[in-house]
């Protein structure tokens, strides 16, 4: 091995290969890597590495397939428990450092590249371009900064302001800012506009569209015209239609998705992204994690009726995408990136083969990177994931990371010794001044 931790060549030798394009196991079938690239697979790798004496691993007994793809990710958050913590408790330069040591914690988990869809100051970009000149490590990032919110709001209530920034959120109030805010998010080197296209309003239940079809098309016409993507957050089926013919180019949830949006779906063949783990995670393991049993009711319901409109998507050729939420409390980074593929299994109906290539090829389309990544074939950037056990039988194997044996990230080796965990940095948790409301009867019980 040289000194930068390239192999000058690799040939994993002997290992049960999932390719990523949806082709079944295949035995004993060997892949050659040359510094950040696949060359080779098969006999052709073998040849090549013995003509070249390539350092031979010896993967037999093993599966090898693509690194994982999360197309859903806020590296920058820092895992905040509520709306409070993530508004008020948040500094620029203690952020970033937390979101470099999230982004270890991600690779580790078998990602080798993911999409952060928005998030704190301009801290994505930042981290995405110190990856790459190898600053820090971490796995392939593409990003966007802020998400565009109407002042009615995102996802935050009365913490989104009237006008400027707040959290992750920026607020856009007319036309002209939509065109002026999405060009500097682009000089900035936002790889994606993230719009808030519903948002929630105290004493209204669920979400309510902010956005009206003309205003995202404006959003997606400038974004396009600088050559980059829009991505649309819809709770709500006139959300999900609006969007689609607005021009978006990957819904982001689709909850309750209707007839009319499924079609225009299926027309453009729009890729739509769920992110149900969230909604998962809260349903299945809420209760260990404390959270209320309401809001648990309203996430299940939502997985039912949206997953069966998803898989007519899916069956009509819709690209279904694999995305986290990792970034609350409840989706901490580094434990859940490859748990949308057991909820597609589970909830959608799909094999544990077809959900594997959700979240590797298909998930190219968030990275725009269709073609690079995603797969094992000679000419792709070598992201690559050995592991004990047989995912294309059971894919929640792929969350346990004890099962990893290797893992190659754009060619060069991961040190799988986790990273350990952190601690609260002092201005990151509010203090409180007590527990309980001190009250006279308690004060004299
Ligand atoms: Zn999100």
């Amino acid at each position: 091995m040289k000194g930068d931790g390239y192999m000058a060549e690799l040939l994993l030798s002997g290992g049960t290969l999932i390719d990523g394009t949806g082709a079944g196991p295949r035995a004993n079938t060997a892949v050659l890597v040359a510094g950040d690239r696949i060359v080779a697979v098969g006999a052709e790798a073998e040849t090549a590495a013995a003509a070249s004496h390539a350092t031979v691993v010896d993967v037999s007994g093993l599966s090898v397939m693509p690194g994982l793809i999360d197309a859903h990710v806020h590296v920058t958050l820092g895992e905040p428990s509520s709306n409070d913590e993530l508004f008020y408790r948040r500094e620029p330069a203690a952020a970033a450092f937390v979101a470099a040591h999230s982004a270890r914690r991600i690779l580790q988990a078998g990602v080798t590249s993911f999409l952060d869809v928005d998030g704190l100051y301009d801290i994505g970009p930042a981290l995405r371009d110190a990856i790459a000149c190898g600053a820090v490590e971490g796995p392939t990032m593409k990003s966007g900064t802020y998400a565009l919110m109407t002042a009615v709001g995102g996802t935050a209530g009365r913490f989104i302001p009237d006008s400027g920034r707040a959290g992750y959120a920026e607020v856009v109030r007319d036309k002209d800012e939509m065109i002026s805010v999405v060009r500097r998010q682009v000089k900035d080197g936002s790889d994606v506009i993230k719009v808030h296209v519903t948002g929630s309003i105290p004493n209204r239940p669920g979400e309510i569209q902010v956005w009206t079809r003309e205003e995202m098309k404006v959003v997606c016409d400038t974004a396009h015209d600088l050559g980059v993507t829009v991505g649309a957050h819809c709770r709500g089926d006139a959300a999900t239609l609006d969007s689609i013919l607005a021009g978006a180019d990957i819904i982001w949830h689709a909850s309750y998705m209707g007839e009319a949006a499924l079609e225009a779906m299926v027309d453009r063949k729009v890729a739509v992204c769920p992110v149900f783990t969230f909604l998962a995670n809260l349903d299945e393991y809420g209760a260990k994690a404390g959270a209320t049993s309401s809001v648990r009711d309203v996430f299940r319901n939502e997985m039912e009726q949206t997953g069966a409109m998803l898989r007519r998507a899916y069956d009509a050729g819709v690209p279904l995408l694999c995305g986290s939420e990792s970034g609350f409390s409840i989706t901490p980074y580094g434990h859940w990136h490859a748990r949308e593929m057991a909820v597609f299994v589970e909830h959608l109906g799909l094999t544990p083969l077809q959900a594997i290539t959700c979240c590797t090829s298909t998930n190219a389309i968030a990275l725009g990177e269709q073609g690079e990544v995603g797969t094992i074939e000679p000419g792709r950037r070598a992201d690559i994931l050995v592991l004990e056990g047989d995912p294309s039988l059971d894919v929640s194997i792929l969350g346990d990371k004890s099962r990893f044996r290797h893992l190659l990230c754009r060619g060069r080796q991961v040190d799988l010794t986790p990273v350990p965990d952190r601690t609260p940095l002092p201005s990151e948790k509010a203090a409180a001044w007590s527990a309980v409301s001190l009250t006279w009867e308690l004060a004299h019980s």
